[in-house]
């Protein structure tokens, strides 16, 4: 029984409501039959009424022998065993892999959207900057009550002239681009290649910050700028620098919003390392693929009920869910591919190795193009 579906024969599927031809697909019945051979909807033809229809969706998708439950237990219970019971074929069973780690991916970015976790590191963008040049004024009124006390705010003060020093600096630059950006740009010739492009940002940066250039166009018009893609490539990365040092934190959530769906690109090519790792095995690249996806799952749905736990009882538990999966990721090694425990940890250890520096690449990637589309 538990491996197909199951349906209820009372109600619209009683047998007084079954019929001799199929509604969806027109396939003779006959009314012994519960579902269609050709097309396998149920066999009945009584009219829809809102509470069948409620209870037809509640029961596909909470029911306990529906396959989202199905999944989400093999899943959590028996590392490595489902996508064993999958690729051998118990495929109706489970939700698709892909499927379901898209459904997780989706649940985790709408998470990450409303976590505003980062938004208190806007604090350090530029838009607060300019609060550090006025504690100096404030540092003379106060009485200090001890020497150590004294010292200490003393060499607060320092940090504070040098940031004096530079902003000083900083703003000596900026006006000598402001007072002429015309001719300013134009001596921008450089010797090598990065040298013209680093001046060409800092240029750019200098007139978005100043609002004189509210896009590429009017910077072109304005300061006879040619209209070459080097430019304008200059000027979008610099347009994104200026947002991304007035409020980083925003742009941390917008990096931590994308990482759920780089995995799409990233599992592809880690499974391929599997597969080498493992190509003694009689599986195949699909199998290995299917592997990483519902381990990776698993760690969506680790994720997820950290962060609910976090939120719920104010703790931090990402370490120890990440240790949970950890330990899983072990056990499902060794079920799915089924070798000794030395050859396993070996393996496990290579294996997140390679995962930690293909990451590391993959989130570079993921904060090189968010620069340039911020
Ligand atoms: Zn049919």
């Amino acid at each position: 029984m538990e491996n197909r579906p199951t349906i209820k024969t009372t109600g619209r599927y009683g047998l007084q409501y079954r019929g001799v031809k199929c509604l969806n697909c027109g396939h003779p019945l006959d009314l012994s039959d519960k579902y269609c051979p050709n097309c396998s909807q149920a066999n009945s033809i009584k009219k829809l009424t809102i509470r069948d229809f409620f209870e037809e969706f509640f029961s596909n998708v909470f029911s306990y022998d529906s396959k989202l439950f199905q999944t989400l237990a093999a899943l959590l219970l028996k590392p490595g065993k489902i996508t064993k019971a999958y690729i051998s074929g118990k495929r109706l069973s489970y939700t698709n892999p892909f499927r379901f780690l898209l459904s997780l991916a989706i649940i985790y970015f709408l998470m990450m959207e409303y976590n505003s976790e980062f938004d208190t590191w806007n604090k350090f963008g530029s838009e607060n900057q300019a609060t550090a040049f006025n504690i100096k004024n404030e540092l003379n009124k106060i009485e200090f009550e001890n020497e150590s006390e004294r010292k200490e705010a003393l060499a607060a003060l320092d940090s504070i002239k040098f940031n004096e020093f530079i902003g000083n600096r900083l703003s000596e630059r900026d006006s000598s681009i402001l007072s002429n950006p015309k001719k300013y740009f134009q001596k921008i010739k450089g010797n090598g290649f990065f040298e013209r492009y680093g001046s060409k940002l800092e240029f750019f940066k200098t007139v978005i910050k100043k609002d004189t250039a509210y896009n590429f166009e009017t910077s072109v018009a304005k300061y006879g700028i040619p209209q070459i893609s080097e430019n304008k490539i200059t000027y979008r990365l610099a347009h994104s620098l200026v947002e991304i040092e007035k409020r980083p934190g925003t742009f941390i959530s917008t990096i931590l919003a994308k990482l759920p769906f780089a995995t799409f690109f990233f599992l592809p090519f880690f499974s391929m390392f599997i597969w080498l790792v493992y190509i003694r095995k009689k599986y195949t690249y699909t199998d290995h693929l299917i592997f990483s996806f519902h381990n990776q799952s698993l760690l969506f749905i680790l994720l997820i009920v950290s962060y609910l736990v976090n939120a719920i009882f104010n703790i931090e538990t990402d370490g120890l869910f990440l240790l949970i999966f950890a330990f899983y990721l072990y056990k499902a090694m060794r079920n799915f591919y089924q070798q000794g425990r030395v050859k396993t940890i070996i393996k496990y250890v290579f294996l997140n190795t390679i995962f930690f520096i293909l990451g590391c690449i993959g989130i570079i990637i993921v904060i090189a193009a968010s620069v340039f589309t911020y």
